[in-house]
């Protein structure tokens, strides 16, 4: 389906958050934004997370898992009725068409789950928390962009410290993603995540002070 085309399906949703203040929260992986958005959480702001959302509309009995299966034959599911991520992320890694095959399914299903829960969402502003927030265009449904930044060594680092993988395998991630460069030079607002948590905790409480006068204005 055509960005237009869901964009008039979703009309009713987009209307709804019109008056909201969005906040679109993005870094490249292992930058901090789970634990940037875990602080802004702390402090009363509802979250609505691209990634969460993209693990629930799959869950078993879904009617996207259910797409997916007849999509990639049934054998993409596990014996339990889950969805065999380690098998669908071969596929695609593999076959550039079943990429794409599986991003027209994922892609209106997590964009519509996405407009209902901010639709939800009744803290005085909202945080839309995205890895891939360029990448999948979701920066139109925000008035503002913060970017959590790190130095790529940092990633490397923090990233395959906490998944126990290598960083060889961060750096492809990382390879993947939008770069540095364009990334900040995007941003309305940045964090320094280079320093210890403390330091973006404080700038966290900063922003949130800046959001809520905004979110009154
Ligand atoms: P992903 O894109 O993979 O979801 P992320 O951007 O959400 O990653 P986090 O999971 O928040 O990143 O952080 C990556 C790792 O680095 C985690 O283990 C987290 O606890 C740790 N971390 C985050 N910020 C800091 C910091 N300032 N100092 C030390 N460790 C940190």
């Amino acid at each position: 389906m055509s960005d237009n085309a869901l964009e008039t399906e979703f009309s009713d949703l987009l209307f709804y958050i019109k008056d909201k203040l969005i906040i679109g929260l993005t870094g490249g992986i292992g930058s901090g934004k789970t634990a940037a958005s875990d602080h802004f959480m702390k402090l009363g702001v509802d979250i609505v997370d691209a990634d969460v959302i993209a693990r629930e509309i799959v869950k078993p009995n879904s009617k996207t898992l259910s797409k997916v299966a007849e999509q990639f034959g049934a054998d993409i599911l596990l014996e339990n009725g889950e969805l065999n991520r380690a098998k669908l992320r071969e596929r695609i890694f593999t076959n550039d068409d079943d990429k794409q095959a599986l991003n027209s399914i994922m892609q209106p299903a997590i964009r519509y789950a996405l407009l209902e829960q901010l639709n939800k969402a009744r803290s005085e502003y909202v945080i839309l928390s995205a890895p891939l927030l360029f990448e999948n265009g979701l920066e139109k449904y925000c008035q503002r962009v913060l970017v959590v930044d790190v130095p790529v060594e940092t990633q490397l680092q923090r990233a395959s410290s906490r998944d126990t993988v290598s960083s060889n395998h961060i750096q492809s991630i990382i390879d993947s993603q939008i770069d540095r460069t364009t990334r900040l030079s995007k941003a309305d607002d940045v964090i320094d995540n280079s320093a210890d948590l403390t330091h973006l905790y404080k700038q966290v409480t900063q922003l949130h002070n800046k959001y809520l006068t905004l979110a009154v204005g």
